[in-house]
């Protein structure tokens, strides 16, 4: 005689086929986000660098406006000193010159260091071009997968759930329903074997002689005394 779980349980492993289809097809339009996102991210560090990059460069601009306002204010001195009329006005443009040599020399070394900043910032640019120009070129084929793996799952899907229609059919309506009824609850198995040593398979607790026992009983229909899950023990 045919056990009654041994059509629930092959109707089982088609259950857990559509749970596992369904999980699939649920998941793609997040993997399929989490891939524009890291576009975006890409995109948007690209912008950072170029921003930082225009920042140095109006920095550097404007030093350099800086330093020419000042070496003509030297010419200009210059040009006062050679008209001075006694030694103090003379020493007074040399000090003046001096102060404003100083000031033109502590902006060329700031001058340098926002060169070296800008070569750094122009590399950091082109990194940024090139990651983000071949994340483009791959993203489009991933997502492509993604839409052609999406359609493949809904047709297997819809393939399953014919045949587990027709598997349901063979089963016996009662332990049928206590079975959905544990499924639903439990998400993962509703039935399972009675594995060496007689331990639940689903739980691993060991069961009872008697349950293990009646678990092989086609007339019986018991549950693990510890997780509820159907037991079943096809061994004769
Ligand atoms: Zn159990």
């Amino acid at each position: 005689m045919l056990h009654p779980l041994e059509p629930i349980y092959a109707l089982q492993k088609k259950d857990r086929r559509l749970i596992k289809l369904m999980r699939e097809i649920r998941d793609i339009p997040q993997r399929k986000s989490d891939i524009e996102a890291q576009l975006a991210g890409s995109a948007q560090k690209l912008e950072i660098a170029l921003d930082s990059r225009k920042h140095t460069e109006a920095s550097l601009k404007e030093l350099e406006l800086e330093v020419e306002s000042l070496k003509e204010r030297i010419t200009k001195y210059k040009n006062q000193q050679m008209e001075a009329t006694t030694n103090d006005q003379y020493r007074a443009f040399v000090k003046e010159i001096g102060g404003v040599e100083r000031e033109i020399g502590e902006r060329e070394d700031k001058e340098i260091e926002l060169m070296e900043a800008l070569e750094k910032g122009k590399a950091i640019v082109a990194e940024c071009k090139e990651k983000l120009a071949g994340e483009k070129a791959g993203i489009a084929g991933e997502l492509a997968e993604l839409d052609g793996r999406t359609a493949e799952l809904t047709e297997q899907l819809e393939q399953v759930k014919s045949d587990r229609a027709r598997a349901a059919e063979q089963c016996d309506k009662s332990i049928l329903q206590k079975y959905t009824r544990i499924l639903n609850n439990k998400r993962d198995f509703a039935v399972v074997m009675v594995e060496p040593g007689n331990h639940c398979g689903g739980c691993h607790m060991k069961l009872p002689p008697q349950v293990a026992n009646d678990a092989r009983n086609p007339t019986k229909i018991v549950g693990c005394n510890f997780c509820g899950r159907i037991v079943y023990n096809p061994v004769p």
